[in-house]
């Protein structure tokens, strides 16, 4: 597989660079100030006023709609091309995203059919509207077979039932994707059903937020008979699973970027550092176990970065699905694994200004210890890929 990123891209990574540089990381000392002191306060990750702000001067940057289709109003540069500019994106912690947020564009793109591409795909796509996915339930998380939430037909209309919990941006998206059971025999083989939920449709209740550690609050959704009607089913019904499966696929290439980008960041810092510090007459850099943190971390992020491209080059040629899903496993494991070793080097190279809020490596080790749960702990991505190769063999 050819990894060359040629001069357009280059141009593409070159400009996100100057934004991080310039809009992002001075953001980032008003930020960690303003997470310390949010607490429980029912608040998005930036404020609507720096989000607006970011929004324009990315928009202005040419930075909009970078893996959106053409005939969406999109650039259509695809997966491998917004892998490498999300990694630059999350050199920063600040954490804005360029609309649309890929994750959610790849299902709408694969499902919505009729008035549904300009009630929500467009205006999604153009980062007008925003979404979110709710599967999560308090009594399943990564078992998605185990989810309760049911849509009964009761006439011409689908009546939801049911709660979530743990949705990222549940009480602010425009609309919620939301996972329901259809079928309890069929289960996860032709018994989930993806819905259209507005934010304001009647018997959606909101519960929360629940801040966790890191940066996110998420919230409970209440679904109290909730009436939707066959306009608002997403796909098939009884077809969610295989997209969803995709669209984590996705989610996962977005994660491995954003773990590669703050490492490289981390290891950044820790070269600069090692030359600058000088302990006990020599610099740090000078110290064998100070190469080793910086050799080491260098190449952990090389090797996750080679097989995150290869993710997602794989996805922009529609490659072998199963290839897929092995590459969206172990980038989600090694990607996250990685980060944590890398900061928790870069927090001991510090010393105790990595542990304070002068810099942005505390906060970054505590946002990846969510990464090691979210979209599937490790422990089940690992499962997965075991329970596959023992199955079929190494692949050929
Ligand atoms: C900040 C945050 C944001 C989130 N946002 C969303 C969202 O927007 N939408 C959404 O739908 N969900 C969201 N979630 C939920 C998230 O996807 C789930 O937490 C995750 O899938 C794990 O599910 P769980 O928490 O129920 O853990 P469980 O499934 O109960 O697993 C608990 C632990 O058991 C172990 N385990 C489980 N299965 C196995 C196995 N087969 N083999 C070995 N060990 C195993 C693992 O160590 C795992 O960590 C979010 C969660 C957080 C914390």
């Amino acid at each position: 597989m050819d990894f060359e990123i040629d001069d357009s891209i280059k141009a593409i990574r070159e400009t996100v660079r100057r934004f991080v540089d310039r809009e992002l990381i001075p953001l980032e000392p008003w930020l960690i100030r303003r997470e310390t002191e949010r607490g429980f306060a029912d608040e998005g990750l930036l404020p609507p006023e720096v989000e607006a702000d970011l929004k324009a001067k990315a928009r202005a940057a040419g930075l909009y709609g970078i893996d959106v289709p053409a005939q969406y109003g999109g650039q259509d540069l695809g997966a491998f091309v917004k892998c490498i500019v999300f990694e630059e994106m999350r050199r920063s912690i600040v954490p804005f995203h360029l609309p649309p947020q890929s994750p959610n564009l790849s299902l709408l793109r694969a499902l919505c059919t009729g008035s549904q591409v300009e009630d929500y795909l467009i205006p999604y796509a153009a980062g007008e509207k925003t979404s979110c996915l709710a599967v999560t339930e308090p009594g399943a998380g990564s078992d998605i077979a185990g989810i309760t939430t049911r849509a009964e037909r009761r006439g011409d209309k689908w009546v939801i039932n049911g709660s979530k919990l743990w949705i990222t941006d549940a009480k602010r998206a425009d609309f919620i994707v939301l996972i329901a059971v259809t079928d309890a025999v069929k289960g996860i083989r032709g018994g989930l059903t993806a819905f259209l939920l507005d934010r304001d449709t009647p018997g959606v209740s909101y519960s929360g937020p629940y801040p966790v550690i890191g940066e996110q609050a998420p919230y409970g959704v209440n679904l109290d008979d909730v009436e939707l009607d066959d306009s608002k089913v997403l796909g098939e019904v009884g077809g969610a699973f295989i997209p969803l499966s995709k669209r984590l696929g996705v989610r996962r290439m977005e994660i491995g970027a954003r773990c590669i980008g703050l490492a490289s960041r981390c290891l950044a810092m820790m070269i600069d550092q090692a030359k600058a510090r000088s302990t006990f007459g020599a610099p740090l850099a000078d110290r064998q176990t100070v190469q080793w943190w910086i050799a080491d971390s260098y190449q952990e992020i090389e090797m996750v970065r080679l097989v995150n491209y290869r993710l997602a080059l794989s996805m922009d040629r529609d490659l072998d699905p199963d290839a897929m899903r092995r590459d969206g496993s172990l980038v989600k494991v090694q990607a996250t694994e990685m980060l944590t070793r890398v900061v928790d080097r870069a927090i001991q190279l510090f010393g105790a200004m990595g542990l304070s809020k002068e810099l942005p490596l505390e906060y970054i080790a505590r946002l990846v210890r969510v990464f090691r749960i979210v979209e599937g702990p490790s422990e089940v991505h690992r499962w997965i890929l075991a329970r596959d190769l023992l199955k079929r063999g190494l692949p050929q």
